[in-house]
């Protein structure tokens, strides 16, 4: 099989990553996990998938493309899914490859004790040397995903239960991970020993879900019990949940970013409404990098809780200059006119009825390539805007990420590369702030950042890393195949 070799970061914007859905206990599993997965779209949208168990047999589906388009409630594929027991994934995948459809999770696979199912939210940063070891003594890997590398570990393992199993594939596994898992008629849940990327149990009616944010139990009618902790292992079975802590403690580090941009503002993460942490952030925002401006403008959709905050907190009325087209799918056909092909201008139109002749104040979540900023700051010139401040609701990117997120190299980070004046000249706007690292922690309800013991993953502000990285990571992005 032809090994992956397109990369998922080589356009010219990073992605979002993957979501993870599973249940427990109800004869209506699939439509659960489709709902679930349609309320975690935004985490990807480029393939979807779901395993369902019936006690005997297990069933997979899985598709490129939204959930919508692969699971249809009154399709034979979704009746096919039968069972008390399913998981789901999303993707961002690796497009344009033609084995696409084999990086498709959940990864179904029959072991020495049965089926095994499981699908991943993260990255692994010692992937590279566990699948050469693997490769040298034999395994055959179906995919480029860094995912496979724990089933086929799973597999080799001599423990003797499933549990142990995996508890003795994922000992040898570093990086971010939250995992669903079916195996011996038990879903099982996982979030790795720094607790980078979330996992939240919740409860409907006699049945459990496990899911990657809480709006994917708000749309399923499950009520939330808790976030898994950092290292947790949950066993979800006919006897309820089994907590389990086989993992080495280490402090929490979730990540910061979750509350900046991934997840979705009606979800609540680790205690902290995402919602409200954008509109916190923004009114920080707003006290550090203040502008002398007639209107606050959001990029939509991701800068509007952080615009909102900024608004309130500076006393600028707030309006919605940007407009944003939300009917671009991976199915557009590229139009011929060159005029039409601007990919953000098919995004983002500026609205000239609000900004003509105004002083704007333009806030995004954050700036990577610069690409987004310095097109819309261009479209608020054209529309007649008279001055544009722009102003973003993360510190400057400097460094890449390695736990599940599509960032480009560090040489293509902006912020890595130019000054903030260099960069406000580059983009063209009159000024450029953003928040300070301490003033995110502020927003974030904590006093500042404990420098010794960092209450969160902020690597790709600070590049304070937690997690070793494998030798040659450090400015590169993971260039093997990818989990999320
Ligand atoms: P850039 O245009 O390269 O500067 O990227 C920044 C824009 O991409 C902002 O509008 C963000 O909302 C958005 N963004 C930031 N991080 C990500 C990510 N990991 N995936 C997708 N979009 C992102």
């Amino acid at each position: 099989m032809t090994l992956i070799t397109t990369s998922p970061f080589d356009d010219d914007h990073p992605h979002e990553e993957c979501a993870i859905f599973g249940i427990y206990g109800t004869n209506e599993a699939n439509i659960n996990t489709a709902l679930g997965l349609h309320a975690l779209q935004h985490r990807g949208q480029e393939a979807s998938g779901i395993v369902s168990f019936d006690g005997k047999h297990f069933h997979a589906h899985r598709g490129l493309g939204h959930v919508g388009e692969n699971f249809d409630a009154a399709s034979s594929e979704m009746q096919a899914l039968h069972g008390h027991i399913a998981i789901g994934h999303n993707r961002y995948s690796t497009s344009g490859n033609a084995n696409a459809f084999m990086e498709i999770q959940p990864f179904l696979s029959e072991l020495a004790f049965g089926g095994f199912a499981l699908a991943h939210n993260g990255n692994l940063t010692n992937a590279a040397r566990l699948r050469a070891s693997l490769v040298e003594t034999g395994s055959l890997f179906q995919s480029s995903s860094d995912t496979e590398i724990i089933v086929h570990l799973v597999a080799r393992s001599h423990q003797e239960t499933v549990t142990d199993r995996l508890i003795d594939a994922i000992k040898q596994i570093e990086g971010a991970f939250s995992l669903v898992c079916v195996a011996k008629d038990m879903l099982i849940g996982v979030r790795d020993p720094f607790g980078v990327r979330p996992l939240v149990l919740g409860k409907q009616g006699d049945a459990y879900v496990l899911a990657s944010e809480t709006c994917a139990l708000d749309i399923v009618g499950a009520s939330y019990i808790r976030d898994l902790a950092p290292g947790e292992m949950v066993i979800i079975d006919k006897n309820g949940v089994t907590s389990l802590k086989p993992f080495q403690p280490q402090n929490s580090r979730f990540c910061i970013f979750e509350y900046i941009y991934f997840a979705r503002p009606d979800s609540v993460l680790e205690g902290r409404g995402v919602y409200h942490a954008r509109k916190a952030i923004g009114a920080e925002l707003a006290i550090e990098a203040p502008a002398d401006a007639d209107l606050v403008v959001p990029v939509p959709d991701s800068g509007v809780p952080a615009a909102l905050g900024f608004a309130e907190a500076s006393k600028i009325p707030f309006e919605l200059g940007i407009i944003r087209n939300h009917y671009i799918g991976r199915t557009f056909i590229q139009p011929t006119q060159k005029g039409r092909t601007d990919s953000v201008k098919m995004k983002h139109n500026a609205n000239p009825a609000t900004v003509a002749g105004k002083r704007v104040v333009l806030v995004d979540d954050s700036i990577v390539r610069g690409t987004t900023s310095r097109k819309i700051v261009s479209m608020m010139r054209a529309a007649g805007a008279r001055e544009v401040h722009m102003r973003i609701a993360s510190p400057p990117t400097t460094n890449p990420c390695f736990y599940g997120v599509d960032t480009p190299d560090k040489d293509q980070l902006i912020a890595a590369l130019k000054s903030i004046d260099e960069i406000a000249k580059d983009i063209g706007a009159d000024s450029l702030g953003f928040i300070s690292i301490d003033g995110l922690y502020r927003a974030m309800g904590e006093t500042a950042r404990n420098g010794d013991a960092p209450q969160f993953c902020d690597a790709c502000f600070t590049g304070d890393y937690p997690i070793r990285l494998a030798s040659g990571l450090s400015g590169k992005r993971v260039s093997h195949g990818n989990s999320r």
